[in-house]
C-alpha cells in the first residue's frame, strides 16, 4: 500500500505553542521530505506568560536532544520541586504538592495509607516529613537525582521555572537550525476548500497565500484556524472554574529563588510567584464576577518581594476546551486547544502531551476519521481529568470568608470528581485511570493538604504491628532528613551548575 504523506505543514503562531510545535516536529519528521513553515505576527503579539512548568518537560527536553544546564542558562531558569499552596484550605495555613514519591510503599499498599493509619489515632508527623522533595523544597534545596538507586537523592523529579519569551526564542534558533522556515507576518483570512471544508490557506495582509497538507493553530485563546474558520465550538468550564482574569508582573528579586513555586490565595482568586534567576514572575489569576480589575491589580502590586519592572498586563480568559482538538486538517495546540487556568502549570505540559499524540497517530493526507476521533477522545479525557484535579483546590476548602469561597466550596461538581472525594473520605483509597496526568500521591497531597481527611484507610495495613509501623516510619523521617542536609542551596547549585548572565 502507498501512503499520500504530509508534505507541509503550516504552524499558525510563534508563542510558546508554536515553538515548541516547530521544534518537536523539525525533529521527528527531518528537514528532507516535510517542509514545515511558521507564521508568527509581532504586531499581534504572544501571551508571554506561563513560566512554571512539571517534571514531564525533562522528556521533552531530552527528545530534543537538549543539555540540560545550557537549557536552564539560556532561558534564566530555576528548578522547581512543587507547589507551596498557600492560604487555599484556610488563612494561615500552607502546603506543599511536591512531585515525587512519600514515603515507601508496602507490599502494593501506598504509603500514604500506613500515614492515615497512624493519624487516625495519633496525629502524625507532617506528611511532607516523608518526601524528599517537599523537604528539600522547604529548605531551600535542590540538586539532580544520583544514580544509586538505594538512596533517596536517586528520586528527585524537578520541573523549571523560566522566561517564556526567552524559552521561545531558544526554541525559536533550535527550529531554524533544523530548517523551519519563519515568516513574520500577519495572517488576515483562513481559505477553506469548496469540496470538504479542509483548510487550504491562509492569506496574509501582504495578499501572500501559504497553503499546507496540515495545519497546526498554535494562534492563542481565539483559535484563528480551528475556531474563527473551522467553527469547532467551545466548552465552557467557568461555572466550576470561575478565575477569568489575571494581572501578571514580573519584579526585583532580593533574595535567592526559591526551588518552589508559591500560590497564594486571596479573597477571589490566588496569586502566583515565580522566581527566576534575573527576576520574579508574579501574577494574580481572579473572577472577575467576584472582584474589579483595579481591586485585583492593587492586590498583586502590595504583595510583591521587589521593584515592579514592568507595567502590570492584564490577560482575560475563559476556562474550558475546543470541542475537537483535531478538527479536519487543523490541530489546536496550545491556548488554542483550551486553557484551565494555571494553578498546576499543566498549560506548557498540554502542548508537549498534545505533539506527542500528534505523532503517534500522525496522518496522511486523507486524513482518516478514526485517527482524528481517537486523538480527540484521549485528549478529552486528558483535559477533564486535569479539570477535576484543580476543581479539587477550589471546592475542598474551609475557606468561608468571601463570595467568591464560598460559591466554590458549595458549587455542584463534575461526577467524575464527587466519586473520586467520596470513595477517598470513605476508604482513603485513590485510584489513577488509565493515563490520567496527576498520580495518586498528587490527588492524596492536594486533598489532604486542602484538609479532606478520610474516616478510614486500607484494611490490609493492620497486617503490620503498631511498634513496627512507627519504627518504620521514623526511619523514613531520617533518611529524608538526612539525605536532605546533604543537598546543596539552591542557590548554589545553580551558581555552580548553570548561571544564566545577568540582563
Ligand atoms: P500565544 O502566546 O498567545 O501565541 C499566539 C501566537 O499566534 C503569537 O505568536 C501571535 O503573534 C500569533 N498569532 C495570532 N494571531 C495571528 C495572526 N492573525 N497572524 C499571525 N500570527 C498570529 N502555562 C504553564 O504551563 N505554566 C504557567 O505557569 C502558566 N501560566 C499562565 C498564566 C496565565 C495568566 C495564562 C493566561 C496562561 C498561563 N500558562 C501557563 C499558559 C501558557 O502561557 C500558554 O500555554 C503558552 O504560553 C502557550 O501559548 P500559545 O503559544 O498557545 O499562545
Amino acid at each position: 500500500m502507498q501512503h499520500t504523506n504530509i508534505e507541509s505543514i503550516l504552524i499558525v503562531g510563534g508563542g510558546t505553542a508554536g515553538w515548541m510545535s516547530a521544534a518537536a516536529l523539525a525533529k521527528i519528521l527531518g528537514r528532507e521530505k516535510v517542509k514545515i513553515r511558521l507564521v508568527e505576527s509581532e504586531d499581534i503579539g504572544t501571551v508571554g506568560v506561563g513560566e512554571a512548568t512539571i517534571p514531564q518537560i525533562q522528556r521533552f527536553n531530552i527528545m530534543l536532544g537538549l543539555d540540560d544546564n545550557d537549557f536552564v542558562k539560556k532561558t534564566q531558569a530555576t528548578f522547581k520541586l512543587g507547589i507551596q499552596f498557600v492560604n487555599w484550605r484556610k488563612q494561615g495555613h500552607s502546603y506543599i504538592h511536591a512531585f515525587g514519591d512519600v514515603g515507601i510503599d508496602v507490599d502494593a499498599i501506598p504509603f500514604y495509607h500506613y500515614w492515615l493509619k497512624l493519624n487516625h489515632t495519633n496525629p502524625d508527623a507532617d506528611i511532607g516529613e516523608y518526601c524528599l522533595n517537599t523537604s528539600a523544597a522547604l529548605n531551600r534545596k535542590f540538586m539532580r537525582p544520583i544514580n544509586n538507586p538505594n538512596s533517596p537523592l536517586s528520586n528527585i523529579p524537578y520541573a523549571y521555572h523560566f522566561d517564556a519569551g526567552l524559552y521561545a526564542k531558544f526554541l525559536r534558533q533550535y527550529a531554524e537550525n533544523l530548517g523551519v522556515e519563519r515568516i513574520e507576518a500577519t495572517i488576515d483570512q483562513v481559505n477553506l476548500r469548496d469540496s470538504d471544508g479542509f483548510v487550504e490557506s491562509v492569506t496574509l495582509k501582504n495578499g501572500k497565500q501559504l497553503a499546507a497538507d496540515l495545519f497546526i493553530d498554535c494562534s492563542g485563546f481565539k483559535g484563528l484556524v480551528i475556531e474563527e474558520a473551522l467553527k469547532t465550538g467551545y466548552e465552557d468550564w467557568s461555572h466550576w472554574l470561575p478565575c477569568d482574569r489575571a494581572w501578571a508582573v514580573p519584579c526585583a528579586s532580593n533574595k535567592a529563588p526559591t526551588s518552589y513555586t508559591r500560590s497564594t490565595a486571596h479573597s477571589a482568586g490566588w496569586q502566583w510567584r515565580i522566581p527566576l534567576q534575573h527576576r520574579i514572575g508574579n501574577g494574580h489569576v481572579y473572577s472577575s464576577k467576584f472582584m474589579d480589575d483595579q481591586e485585583a491589580k492593587n492586590i498583586l502590586l502590595s504583595n510583591l518581594d521587589g521593584e515592579v519592572l514592568a507595567a502590570p498586563k492584564q490577560l482575560r480568559f475563559t476556562t474550558g476546551k475546543r470541542k475537537q482538538f483535531w478538527n479536519k486538517n487543523c490541530v489546536a495546540v496550545g491556548l488554542s486547544s483550551g486553557f484551565m487556568e494555571p494553578l498546576e502549570s499543566t498549560s506548557i505540559h498540554l502542548i508537549q502531551s498534545s505533539l506527542a499524540k500528534l505523532i503517534s497517530l500522525f496522518p496522511t493526507k486523507d486524513f482518516n476519521q478514526a485517527n482524528i476521533a481517537e486523538y480527540n477522545r484521549q485528549t478529552h479525557f486528558e483535559f477533564e481529568k486535569i479539570r477535576d484535579f484543580l476543581i479539587l483546590h477550589y471546592h475542598v476548602t474551609e475557606r468561608d470568608d468571601s463570595d467568591f469561597w464560598n460559591y466554590c466550596r458549595t458549587m455542584e461538581i463534575p461526577d467524575s470528581l464527587a466519586q473520586k472525594i467520596s470513595l477517598f473520605r470513605s476508604t482513603g483509597k485513590i485510584f489513577r485511570e488509565s493515563y490520567e496526568m496527576f498520580s495518586e500521591l498528587s490527588w492524596f497531597e492536594v486533598m489532604q493538604g486542602q484538609g479532606l481527611m478520610p474516616s478510614s484507610y486500607h484494611p490490609l495495613t493492620d497486617l503490620t504491628d503498631d511498634a513496627v509501623l512507627h519504627e518504620r516510619m521514623s526511619k523514613i523521617r531520617q533518611a529524608i532528613k538526612t539525605s536532605v542536609d546533604l543537598m546543596p542551596f539552591h542557590e548554589d547549585f545553580i551558581a555552580q551548575h548553570c548561571a544564566a548572565n545577568k540582563m
